[in-house]
């Protein structure tokens, strides 16, 4: 399921979400939806081989939270 980067047009908050179809995601901090799409780059199916830990590649991988990254 990918994940998207927002920034809240509001008060700037910028967060990832998972989006579903259909849905129309809510800034975290003040619960607007006037939100500006950020076209970060992807973290899963890039093809990169994971660098972050040497294990092998996860989506979690890159902010140490595959479990692999010390
Ligand atoms: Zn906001």
């Amino acid at each position: 399921m990918p994940i998207f980067e927002y920034q809240c047009r509001a008060c700037e908050q910028r967060f990832e979400t998972l989006v579903r179809h259909g849905e129309q995601p809510q800034c975290p901090e003040c619960h607007g939806d006037q939100l500006e799409k950020l076209l970060s780059a992807p973290t899963i199916g890039s093809g990169l081989p994971d660098t972050a830990c040497g294990n092998a590649p996860s989506p979690m991988c890159g902010g140490g939270g595959c479990g692999g990254c010390q």
